[in-house]
Protein backbone atom coordinates (compact mmCIF):
# COMPACT_ATOMS: atom_id res chain seq x y z
CA UNK A 1 0.00 0.00 0.00
CA UNK A 2 0.94 3.72 0.69
CA UNK A 3 -0.37 4.60 -2.25
CA UNK A 4 -3.08 6.59 -0.70
CA UNK A 5 -1.40 9.59 0.77
CA UNK A 6 -2.74 11.55 3.36
CA UNK A 7 -4.22 14.44 2.29
CA UNK A 8 -5.85 17.72 3.92
CA UNK A 9 -4.48 17.08 7.41
CA UNK A 10 -1.36 18.41 9.35
CA UNK A 11 1.01 15.10 9.43
CA UNK A 12 3.71 15.83 6.26
CA UNK A 13 4.38 19.12 6.13
CA UNK A 14 6.94 18.39 3.41
CA UNK A 15 6.43 21.79 1.54
CA UNK A 16 7.97 23.32 5.17
CA UNK A 17 11.38 23.78 7.05
CA UNK A 18 10.62 23.20 10.52
CA UNK A 19 13.77 23.01 12.56
CA UNK A 20 12.81 22.29 16.07
CA UNK A 21 14.90 23.61 18.69
CA UNK A 22 16.91 25.88 16.42
CA UNK A 23 17.64 29.01 16.18
CA UNK A 24 19.02 30.98 13.53
CA UNK A 25 15.92 32.86 11.53
CA UNK A 26 15.93 36.24 9.79
CA UNK A 27 12.75 37.08 12.34
CA UNK A 28 11.85 36.38 15.92
CA UNK A 29 8.11 36.04 17.41
CA UNK A 30 7.13 34.91 20.91
CA UNK A 31 4.08 33.03 21.44
CA UNK A 32 2.25 33.61 24.80
CA UNK A 33 0.69 30.73 26.92
CA UNK A 34 -0.83 30.87 30.38
CA UNK A 35 0.56 28.81 33.35
CA UNK A 36 -2.26 26.41 32.41
CA UNK A 37 -1.87 25.06 28.83
CA UNK A 38 -4.00 28.42 27.40
CA UNK A 39 -3.00 30.39 24.13
CA UNK A 40 -3.35 34.37 23.89
CA UNK A 41 -5.03 35.06 21.03
CA UNK A 42 -6.25 38.51 19.62
CA UNK A 43 -9.54 39.54 18.52
CA UNK A 44 -9.55 37.18 15.28
CA UNK A 45 -8.93 34.02 17.08
CA UNK A 46 -5.04 33.06 15.87
CA UNK A 47 -2.44 33.63 18.52
CA UNK A 48 -1.09 36.89 19.74
CA UNK A 49 2.62 37.10 18.57
CA UNK A 50 4.77 39.32 20.76
CA UNK A 51 8.52 40.89 19.37
CA UNK A 52 11.18 39.47 21.77
CA UNK A 53 11.92 43.05 23.26
CA UNK A 54 8.04 43.22 24.13
CA UNK A 55 8.23 39.87 25.87
CA UNK A 56 11.80 40.36 27.69
CA UNK A 57 9.78 43.53 29.16
CA UNK A 58 7.51 40.86 31.08
CA UNK A 59 10.97 39.55 33.25
CA UNK A 60 10.49 36.11 32.28
CA UNK A 61 12.53 33.83 30.71
CA UNK A 62 11.95 32.81 26.78
CA UNK A 63 12.25 29.19 25.70
CA UNK A 64 12.84 28.24 22.35
CA UNK A 65 10.55 26.77 20.57
CA UNK A 66 12.25 26.03 16.58
CA UNK A 67 12.36 27.85 13.24
CA UNK A 68 9.72 27.80 10.37
CA UNK A 69 11.15 28.86 7.13
CA UNK A 70 12.72 32.21 8.41
CA UNK A 71 11.24 33.01 11.34
CA UNK A 72 12.44 31.72 14.96
CA UNK A 73 9.54 31.18 17.38
CA UNK A 74 9.92 31.19 21.46
CA UNK A 75 7.02 30.43 23.65
CA UNK A 76 6.90 32.75 27.26
CA UNK A 77 4.32 31.85 30.28
CA UNK A 78 2.60 34.51 31.76
CA UNK A 79 0.26 34.15 34.99
CA UNK A 80 -1.77 37.39 33.97
CA UNK A 81 -3.64 37.66 30.05
CA UNK A 82 -2.10 40.65 28.07
CA UNK A 83 -3.63 43.83 26.75
CA UNK A 84 -5.83 43.39 23.64
CA UNK A 85 -5.79 39.71 24.28
CA UNK A 86 -7.73 36.74 25.78
CA UNK A 87 -6.54 33.10 26.89
CA UNK A 88 -8.52 30.14 25.11
CA UNK A 89 -7.84 26.51 26.11
CA UNK A 90 -4.93 24.68 23.59
CA UNK A 91 -7.62 22.54 21.58
CA UNK A 92 -9.94 25.13 19.98
CA UNK A 93 -7.38 27.50 18.79
CA UNK A 94 -4.89 24.34 17.46
CA UNK A 95 -7.41 22.71 15.71
CA UNK A 96 -8.39 25.88 13.67
CA UNK A 97 -5.25 26.52 12.41
CA UNK A 98 -3.21 26.09 8.89
CA UNK A 99 0.06 24.28 9.15
CA UNK A 100 1.98 27.28 9.75
CA UNK A 101 0.84 27.83 12.63
CA UNK A 102 -0.12 24.95 14.05
CA UNK A 103 3.32 23.51 13.80
CA UNK A 104 5.18 26.48 16.29
CA UNK A 105 2.19 26.17 18.64
CA UNK A 106 2.02 22.64 18.63
CA UNK A 107 6.03 22.64 19.82
CA UNK A 108 6.00 25.31 22.45
CA UNK A 109 3.01 23.99 24.22
CA UNK A 110 5.18 20.99 24.63
CA UNK A 111 8.46 22.75 25.17
CA UNK A 112 6.89 24.66 27.99
CA UNK A 113 5.32 21.78 29.56
CA UNK A 114 8.67 20.04 29.14
CA UNK A 115 10.64 23.10 31.63
CA UNK A 116 8.12 23.10 33.96
CA UNK A 117 7.76 19.89 34.69
CA UNK A 118 11.43 19.22 34.83
CA UNK A 119 13.04 22.05 37.22
CA UNK A 120 14.02 19.86 39.50
CA UNK A 121 16.13 16.25 38.50
CA UNK A 122 14.38 13.42 38.86
CA UNK A 123 16.75 11.02 40.62
CA UNK A 124 18.46 13.17 43.05
CA UNK A 125 16.53 16.09 43.29
CA UNK A 126 18.58 19.17 42.13
CA UNK A 127 17.95 22.08 39.71
CA UNK A 128 18.43 21.68 36.32
CA UNK A 129 19.86 24.06 33.84
CA UNK A 130 19.39 24.36 29.93
CA UNK A 131 22.34 21.60 29.06
CA UNK A 132 25.08 23.55 26.88
CA UNK A 133 25.51 21.05 24.15
CA UNK A 134 21.93 20.00 23.24
CA UNK A 135 18.01 20.72 23.64
CA UNK A 136 17.64 18.97 27.13
CA UNK A 137 18.33 19.84 30.67
CA UNK A 138 21.04 19.04 33.02
CA UNK A 139 21.09 18.41 36.57
CA UNK A 140 23.63 20.54 38.55
CA UNK A 141 24.71 17.81 40.59
CA UNK A 142 24.06 14.38 38.86
CA UNK A 143 24.43 15.63 35.66
CA UNK A 144 21.50 13.14 34.55
CA UNK A 145 19.92 14.76 31.44
CA UNK A 146 16.89 14.72 30.48
CA UNK A 147 14.54 15.65 27.30
CA UNK A 148 11.13 16.39 26.44
CA UNK A 149 9.05 13.45 26.63
CA UNK A 150 7.17 11.91 23.61
CA UNK A 151 4.60 9.37 23.86
CA UNK A 152 3.78 6.95 21.62
CA UNK A 153 -0.05 6.62 20.68
CA UNK A 154 -1.60 4.02 17.95
CA UNK A 155 -4.15 5.76 16.22
CA UNK A 156 -6.34 3.08 14.06
CA UNK A 157 -8.98 3.25 10.97
CA UNK A 158 -10.67 -0.51 11.26
CA UNK A 159 -12.87 -1.41 7.76
CA UNK A 160 -14.74 -3.68 6.86
CA UNK A 161 -15.50 -3.00 2.48
CA UNK A 162 -17.78 -0.10 2.87
CA UNK A 163 -17.56 0.75 6.40
CA UNK A 164 -15.46 2.03 9.11
CA UNK A 165 -15.47 1.51 12.48
CA UNK A 166 -15.64 5.00 15.29
CA UNK A 167 -16.13 4.96 18.16
CA UNK A 168 -17.01 8.04 20.97
CA UNK A 169 -15.06 8.61 24.14
CA UNK A 170 -16.86 10.46 26.84
CA UNK A 171 -14.92 13.40 26.65
CA UNK A 172 -15.42 13.97 23.15
CA UNK A 173 -18.11 16.63 21.81
CA UNK A 174 -22.16 15.60 21.46
CA UNK A 175 -22.26 13.14 18.42
CA UNK A 176 -18.53 13.10 17.67
CA UNK A 177 -17.27 9.50 16.44
CA UNK A 178 -13.06 8.75 16.20
CA UNK A 179 -10.79 6.48 14.98
CA UNK A 180 -9.87 4.31 18.01
CA UNK A 181 -6.84 4.91 19.64
CA UNK A 182 -4.25 3.96 22.98
CA UNK A 183 -1.18 4.89 24.14
CA UNK A 184 2.30 2.22 23.59
CA UNK A 185 3.04 0.76 26.43
CA UNK A 186 6.82 0.20 28.17
CA UNK A 187 8.10 -3.50 26.39
CA UNK A 188 5.68 -3.69 23.12
CA UNK A 189 5.50 -2.63 19.85
CA UNK A 190 3.17 -0.04 18.34
CA UNK A 191 1.82 -3.05 15.95
CA UNK A 192 1.28 -4.97 19.03
CA UNK A 193 -0.38 -2.08 21.16
CA UNK A 194 -2.52 -1.76 17.82
CA UNK A 195 -4.07 -5.68 18.16
CA UNK A 196 -4.66 -5.01 21.83
CA UNK A 197 -5.68 -2.11 22.25
CA UNK A 198 -8.72 -2.34 19.68
CA UNK A 199 -9.56 -5.56 21.28
CA UNK A 200 -9.40 -4.41 24.64
CA UNK A 201 -11.82 -1.16 23.21
CA UNK A 202 -14.45 -2.69 21.50
CA UNK A 203 -13.81 -6.37 21.38
CA UNK A 204 -13.01 -7.03 17.87
CA UNK A 205 -9.95 -8.76 16.35
CA UNK A 206 -7.92 -7.48 12.96
CA UNK A 207 -5.55 -8.01 10.22
CA UNK A 208 -3.94 -6.42 7.28
CA UNK A 209 -2.22 -3.74 9.72
CA UNK A 210 -1.05 -1.08 7.63
CA UNK A 211 1.23 2.61 8.78
CA UNK A 212 -0.57 5.63 7.39
CA UNK A 213 1.80 8.28 8.94
CA UNK A 214 2.20 10.51 12.12
CA UNK A 215 1.37 13.41 13.70
CA UNK A 216 2.48 15.19 16.61
CA UNK A 217 -0.39 16.16 18.91
CA UNK A 218 0.66 18.24 22.37
CA UNK A 219 -2.54 16.52 24.47
CA UNK A 220 0.13 16.20 25.87
CA UNK A 221 3.22 15.45 24.58
CA UNK A 222 1.64 12.43 21.90
CA UNK A 223 3.32 11.32 18.74
CA UNK A 224 0.08 9.87 17.36
CA UNK A 225 0.53 6.78 15.23
CA UNK A 226 -1.79 6.11 12.28
CA UNK A 227 -2.42 2.87 11.32
CA UNK A 228 -5.20 0.71 9.24
CA UNK A 229 -6.48 -2.23 9.34
CA UNK A 230 -9.08 -4.75 8.30
CA UNK A 231 -11.41 -6.13 10.39
CA UNK A 232 -10.84 -9.85 10.99
CA UNK A 233 -13.20 -11.42 13.71
CA UNK A 234 -16.00 -10.10 16.42
CA UNK A 235 -18.89 -7.85 17.03
CA UNK A 236 -18.59 -4.34 19.27
CA UNK A 237 -18.62 -4.91 22.46
CA UNK A 238 -17.80 -1.82 24.57
CA UNK A 239 -17.03 -1.03 28.59
CA UNK A 240 -19.22 2.01 28.96
CA UNK A 241 -16.30 3.81 30.46
CA UNK A 242 -13.21 4.38 28.14
CA UNK A 243 -15.37 3.79 25.11
CA UNK A 244 -19.39 4.98 25.43
CA UNK A 245 -20.32 3.59 22.19
CA UNK A 246 -18.62 2.05 19.01
CA UNK A 247 -20.36 1.22 15.57
CA UNK A 248 -19.78 0.55 12.13
CA UNK A 249 -20.62 3.55 9.88
CA UNK A 250 -20.72 3.29 6.04
CA UNK A 251 -18.24 5.86 4.51
CA UNK A 252 -21.22 7.57 2.51
CA UNK A 253 -23.06 8.26 5.87
CA UNK A 254 -20.55 8.98 8.42
CA UNK A 255 -21.41 10.98 11.99
CA UNK A 256 -20.04 14.46 13.12
CA UNK A 257 -15.89 13.54 12.68
CA UNK A 258 -12.88 14.87 14.30
CA UNK A 259 -11.99 18.58 13.28
CA UNK A 260 -9.42 18.44 9.55
CA UNK A 261 -6.02 18.89 11.41
CA UNK A 262 -6.11 15.76 13.10
CA UNK A 263 -4.77 12.31 11.34
CA UNK A 264 -7.90 10.01 12.61
CA UNK A 265 -10.05 12.48 9.35
CA UNK A 266 -6.89 12.24 7.37
CA UNK A 267 -7.29 8.43 7.88
CA UNK A 268 -10.98 8.44 7.24
CA UNK A 269 -10.65 11.30 3.99
CA UNK A 270 -7.88 9.23 2.64
CA UNK A 271 -9.91 5.97 2.80
CA UNK A 272 -13.48 7.32 1.49
CA UNK A 273 -11.37 9.05 -1.53
CA UNK A 274 -9.62 5.57 -2.24
CA UNK A 275 -13.63 4.21 -2.27
CA UNK A 276 -14.02 6.58 -5.11
CA UNK A 277 -16.46 8.76 -2.21
CA UNK A 278 -14.90 11.76 -3.19
ZN1 LIG B 1 20.40 14.91 39.71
Amino acid sequence: MGSSPLTGWLGDHLDLRWNPGESGGSQHQVLVISNRREVAVIPDGSPLLWSPEVAKATGQLLTLVGTLDQTTYYAIALDEVPKGARFEPLRPVLIGLQSTQFLPLSAAMQRLDFVREHQFCGQCGHPTVASATDRGLTCVQCNLSVYPRISPCVIVLITRGNEVLLARSPRFVDGMYSTLAGFVEAGESAEHACHREIFEEVGVAIHNLRYQGSQSWPFKHSLMLGYRAEWLSGDITVDGVEIVDAKWFSIDKLPKLPPNASISRGMIEAYRQERGLV
